[in-house]
């Protein structure tokens, strides 16, 4: 029954949605060749403007080093408020539901599963800008390997490029008004494809401003909106390249992870969320992963020093987890908490979006 679906699937997106819209040809894309990655020798990609290109990197690596290049956290933490949600149990960090709790965490079947995705690339109405498809179909190949290992593999039911002007470039992230997520959720909510049954992707530039460029934002399976037009994520053109770990570390949060740092920098010193250095709560508060150690918001890739509210010093941490803000050279990991967080909350919140 659901190969049947996802095979109705398929032929609905052979058929294009609209006139503003163009399927890309996908057989590039889900022939991954993981042990290419990231290999000396690995042929060159293309690059249609190459001026164009070192533009984009120097906005990455400005992006990457920004306060806040993925606010996925903080603007759930403020949804919740605005919505009036109470949270789920009466721990002292309170928690989004039965995953969060350790036992029904450890205890979750982590065999394989494939996930249903969609990837839409926004561009001019004339056909112009847009991310570079090379970039794009290089991005996916790396997040496809980033997974490898997780049990999590992906069923790329389509891609296409929007030809929307409005929607090619977002407006300048700010913490003054919201024109730049209510950019993102007008794309979502009209290109979005069958959000019940599919985590749809959004590509887009976005305007340069004092207060930094985003990189993506996605939205926490437990959030009302998950299973909506306005779920899955946004990421930025120009964290869509080879070698980059956005796209991994956006769909880490559709599948129900925190930032490493969520303990820490973004919850107040020594509340009832806060984790702490001896790791006595880390499977309670924070990211409620105790394998992924507590750190502050860390852009380097050696530990951050210094000590948390008790005077205990963080030491090593953990770099190198996708869901935190180290560089993407030395990002390669998920934990086994972090994967089996990953494989209870799909099942549990987003069980239509798994097609085996
Ligand atoms: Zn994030």
């Amino acid at each position: 029954m659901k190969q049947l679906l996802v095979m109705c699937l398929i032929s609905l997106a052979s058929l294009g949605f609209a006139q503003d819209t163009e399927q890309i040809d996908i057989s590039g894309w889900v022939s991954a060749r993981p042990d290419l990655l990231g290999k000396k020798g690995t042929p060159a990609l293309s690059y249609g403007d190459e001026q164009q290109r070192l533009i984009d990197r120097d906005i990455y690596n400005n992006a990457r080093r920004n306060s806040v290049w993925c606010p996925t956290d903080s603007l759930w933490e403020q949804r919740r408020i605005d919505m009036g949600l109470n949270r789920f149990g009466k721990a002292p960090c309170p928690t989004e539901g039965n995953c969060d709790d350790p036992a029904v965490r450890d205890a979750t079947d982590t065999s394989a599963k494939v996930v249903n995705i969609y990837v839409h690339l926004m561009r001019n109405s004339d056909g112009t800008g847009g991310v570079n498809i090379d970039n794009a179909r290089a991005a996916y190949k790396q997040m496809v390997n980033d997974y490898a290992g997780t049990g999590l593999t992906f069923n790329l039911v389509g891609a296409q490029w929007v030809n929307d002007s409005n929607y090619a470039v977002i407006p300048a992230y700010t913490p003054f008004n919201l024109n730049w997520l209510n950019a993102i959720n007008g794309m979502k909510q009209a290109y979005a494809v069958w959000p019940q049954y599919v985590c749809n992707i959004f590509v887009s530039g976005q305007t340069s401003s004092p207060f930094g460029v985003l990189l993506g934002i996605a939205t926490f399976p437990w959030d009302p909106a998950a299973l909506t037009k306005t779920g899955g994520l946004w990421i930025n053109n120009v964290a869509m390249s080879r070698g980059q770990h956005t796209f991994a570390h956006e769909l880490g949060h559709c599948f129900g992870l925190w930032h490493t740092q969520h303990g820490v920098s973004e919850v107040a010193s020594c509340s009832a969320c806060y984790e702490f250095a001896d790791g006595s709560n880390g499977d309670v508060a924070g990211d409620f992963c105790s394998d992924t150690p507590p750190t502050p918001t860390n852009y380097n890739c050696s530990g951050p020093g210094g000590s948390d509210c008790q005077g205990t010093p963080w030491g090593p941490t953990q770099p190198e987890n996708f869901m935190g803000y180290g560089p993407d050279s030395c990002q390669t990991l998920f934990t086994s908490q972090q994967v089996s967080r990953m494989h209870c909350w799909l099942a549990d919140a987003n069980p239509l979006w798994i097609t085996q």
